[in-house]
């Protein structure tokens, strides 16, 4: 039997690096604001699941998802590289938010 998630607060939320961050870091529309999250979802185990529920493009999303800087749903250029390293493994690229979103 499977547990099902509540939307609203999924299990994997909890090992989530920025777990604990105020949400106007998490949800900043600049790296300086930004950049607490940013530097935790480098050591985040849960950053591919992270941007898979966001779907920072498809949401028009503002704020931070796996290593990268969102506003409006574009990718937001960056001076630091945050992309954690395991979701680097699983797919993602190594370019510190410069990629375009497929
Ligand atoms: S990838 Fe970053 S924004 Fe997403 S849960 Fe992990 S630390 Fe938070």
């Amino acid at each position: 039997m499977t547990v099902s998630e509540s939307p609203a607060s999924p299990r994997w939320r909890t090992a989530a690096a920025c777990a604990g961050l105020p949400p106007q870091i998490i949800f900043a529309r600049r790296e300086a604001e930004a950049r607490p999250a940013l530097e935790a979802c480098r050591r985040c185990p849960v950053a591919r699941r992270c941007e898979e529920s966001v779907a920072p493009a498809e949401s028009y999303f503002d704020g931070v998802s796996a290593g990268r800087l969102w506003r409006n749903g574009r990718l937001v250029r960056l001076h630091g590289h945050y992309v954690a390293p395991s979701h680097v493994a699983l797919g993602g690229d190594a370019s510190g938010g410069l990629a375009r979103p497929a």
